[in-house]
């Protein structure tokens, strides 16, 4: 499946990519966001459950087990496509976590409000951050939490610009 030229995937897309509502309600578990037939499978090495399956063929889309997924977020910092993220969407009554890659500097702190945005850069929240996670490479792991039913909405964060929508 191509990506659409302006890079947002389309409701069609996550319909392929969102883990089943029984695999949610059972905790933490990956979304694999990658649309783009590309040379590319460090996320399969990185997994150590082997839910991301091993590529037959490199340019492959990932394929998940969710079954074997424990949520531990270890595939999101290897993906160079930013396309990995965990999703507990039972963290509260109200709330869910995330775990997102975040490449920009300065990283936010913990307990820190920032803006939530959507898949296309636009604010929809304020949310606040729950972990600050370093990783070797340059991708660090932000974990947020976000209102649950903006759990599949939220992908990125604003840090400083939580005052304005
Ligand atoms: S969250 Fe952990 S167990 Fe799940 S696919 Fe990623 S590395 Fe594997
Ligand atoms: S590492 Fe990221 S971009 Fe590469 S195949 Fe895996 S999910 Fe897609």
């Amino acid at each position: 499946m191509s990506i659409p030229t302006n890079g947002v995937p389309v409701k069609e897309e996550l319909e392929q990519v969102i883990p089943p509502a029984e695999i949610l309600a059972k905790g933490p578990v990956v979304v694999v966001e990658c649309f783009q037939n590309i040379p590319c499978d460090p996320c399969a090495a990185s997994c150590p459950s082997g839910a991301i399956q091993p590529f037959e063929d490199i340019n492959n889309l990932p394929t998940v087990d969710y079954e074997k997924c424990t949520g531990c977020g270890l595939c999101i910092a290897s993906c160079p496509g930013l396309a990995i993220f965990v999703v507990d969407i039972n963290y509260s009554d109200k709330e869910a976590l995330l775990k997102i890659p975040y490449e920009m500097l300065p990283l936010p702190k913990k307990g820190q409000v920032v803006a939530g945005l959507d898949r296309s850069g636009r604010k929809v929240a304020d949310v606040k951050v729950a972990r600050v996670q370093r990783t070797k490479n340059k991708t660090n792991i932000i974990t947020i939490i976000v209102p649950k039913d903006l759990a599949m909405v939220i992908r990125n964060i604003k840090v400083g610009d939580e005052q304005n929508g």
